[in-house]
């Protein structure tokens, strides 16, 4: 099953200055159970298209479909509730509430769910298992490491069961060996059946996918399969 359509999504943004074309006429699709690295240098476009295709931000010209839905007249709270529902995101600098135990960070996207309340530390501790972190459960994340932070945003990705996952630069901030730790959890997450579609420019993050999708200005440059190494990485 196609998760994620993108047919000649163009982006324009507009500034003071001059309008700035961050992607143009970008098409591909994303199957159920990829793996994929989306790659690039600096400016090439990368964040600009993982707003786009999370439903965090809407293309200037193109089409996106979502599980076989154009996305394009959707109103802003289906956008809302597809991203609740259906996609989880992970980013560069993990986003946690610094304060709160990793038990509710990893609840606030139930808070926003339709899920039961009944269902939900069930699924709280299923998640923050799933990361290796059942031990940190009441710990406010700020006395966390920096992997224990990037699991605890993935365990919180997880929580409501999304059919796909999102992560930009998720081992920006990491040494390689929490880096190689959270790789290794995406790579596990994959073979369970996740999709999971990853923004870095390390080739060695890059080399747990098994396929690579090149950015550069604004343009698609390359779409190629590869064996995936699990190498360490950095
Ligand atoms: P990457 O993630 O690969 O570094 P981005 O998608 O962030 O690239 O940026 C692509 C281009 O769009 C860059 O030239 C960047 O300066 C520009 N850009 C990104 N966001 C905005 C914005 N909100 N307004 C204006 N220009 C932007
Ligand atoms: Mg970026």
């Amino acid at each position: 099953m196609k998760i994620l359509e993108l047919k000649n999504i163009s982006k324009i943004y507009k500034t003071e200055g001059d309008d700035v074309n961050a992607l143009s006429d970008v098409s591909f699709d994303i199957s159920s159970g990829e793996f994929v690295a989306i790659m690039g240098p600096s400016g090439s476009g990368k964040s600009t298209l993982l707003h786009i295709i999370g439903l965090l931000d809407r293309q200037t010209r193109g089409e996106v479909r979502f599980v076989e839905q154009s996305t394009n007249d959707f109103s802003d709270e289906k956008l809302a509730k597809i991203r609740n529902q259906k996609i989880g995101f992970v980013f560069q600098a993990f986003n946690l509430l610094p304060r709160e135990s990793v038990y509710d960070n990893v609840k606030m996207p139930l808070i926003y769910s339709d899920i039961s309340e009944k269902l939900w530390e069930q699924k709280i501790l299923k998640a923050i298992d799933s990361v290796g972190l059942s031990h940190r459960i009441k710990i406010p994340t700020m006395k966390l490491s920096g992997g224990e932070k990037q699991r605890t945003a993935i365990a919180r990705a997880l929580v409501c069961d999304p059919e796909i996952v999102f992560a930009d630069e998720p081992t920006g901030n990491l040494d390689s060996k929490s880096g190689t730790q959270v790789m290794e959890i995406f790579d596990r997450l994959n073979s369970e059946g996740k999709t999971v579609v990853l923004i870095t420019h390390e080739h060695g993050t890059a080399s747990y996918a098994r396929r690579v999708i090149s950015m550069k200005d604004g343009n698609l440059v390359e779409d190629k399969m590869q064996q995936s190494s699990k190498a360490a990485i950095k």
